[in-house]
């Protein structure tokens, strides 16, 4: 059930990133962390000497995305493993957002995906065996009020997920998609900031209003998540290609 080789976890350093990060290394994988901040990779790679390491690149940035991927296989081979988890979740209402904000929500969230992705895809060709899993978002297969730009990156992601799938299907990669639901993490900390900021709400009002988004009640845990993706890696999944998987207690149904 292991996935063997090198996995590569943009946004590694915390989060659904790092959880899935943890969860492969443990399974036996090589896993190389990237972020834009080193400390965060370094100190969650330090715990697993030898077999966990990180590099630093803004994944909007091709040619620096292309260095640290270089470094990455100068350090454990050819990465047969990717996902593409650097994100981030901007909120305002649509008038009010602005060519910036939409402009960062689409290069980070769908570009970084697209550029890393190119960057890695010689080696799962050249392995002939390959996993690519996007972390999407419930936003990605639904509307939300006050984040159109995140939500039409996360479609985005959706939609190249999809095409990728069926253009790589008989290469022995597959590409997959799993949408979280407000998930425990700085991000949604983040948010919940910005609702007790924006509302005056206490902090429990704020979070029991994004635990109620979710039919059971509660705020998915990263670990959730990257069960998720442990298993797509695994040979088991091997049939699932091109889906978009909500782990999102039933907010949504596909
Ligand atoms: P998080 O803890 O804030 O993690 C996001 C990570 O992405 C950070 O480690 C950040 O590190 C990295 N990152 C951000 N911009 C980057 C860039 N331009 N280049 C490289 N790395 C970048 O949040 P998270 O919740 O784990 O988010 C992980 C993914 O899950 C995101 O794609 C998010 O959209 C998705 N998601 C989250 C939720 C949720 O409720 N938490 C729900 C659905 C989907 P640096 O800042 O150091 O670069």
């Amino acid at each position: 059930m292991k996935a063997s080789g090198h996995a590569l976890v943009t946004g590694g350093g915390s989060g659904i990133g790092a959880a899935v990060a943890k969860t492969l290394v443990n399974d036996g994988l090589r896993v190389t962390l990237l972020g834009r901040t080193l400390a965060p990779l370094q100190r969650l790679a330090a715990d697993h000497p030898g077999h966990m390491a990180a590099v630093q690149a803004d994944v909007a940035d091709a040619d620096a995305v292309a260095m640290a991927f270089a470094q990455a296989r100068a350090n454990f081979g050819p990465i047969t493993v990717l996902v593409n988890s650097a994100g981030q979740a901007s909120s305002a209402p649509f008038l009010k957002t602005d060519a910036t904000l939409w402009q960062q929500m689409l290069s980070v969230n769908l570009t970084g995906t697209f550029i890393c992705t190119q960057a890695v895809l010689p080696d799962m060709l050249q392995a002939g065996w390959g996993r690519i899993i996007n972390i999407a978002s419930t936003a990605g297969l639904a509307g939300y009020a006050y984040v159109a730009a995140y939500c039409a990156a996360k479609h985005g992601v959706v939609g190249l997920t999809r095409a990728l799938a069926l253009e790589l299907a008989r290469k022995g990669i597959t590409v997959n998609a799993v949408c979280p639901g407000y998930t425990e993490t700085e991000l949604l900390r983040d948010s919940i900031a910005n609702v007790i900021a924006k509302t005056g709400r206490t902090e429990e009002a704020a979070r029991a209003e994004f635990a109620a988004g979710n039919p059971q009640g509660r705020i998915v845990q990263p670990e959730e998540v990257a069960d998720t993706v442990r298993w797509l890696c695994s040979a088991a999944a091997a049939s699932i290609n091109g889906q978009s998987i909500a782990v999102c207690g039933g907010e949504i149904m596909n």
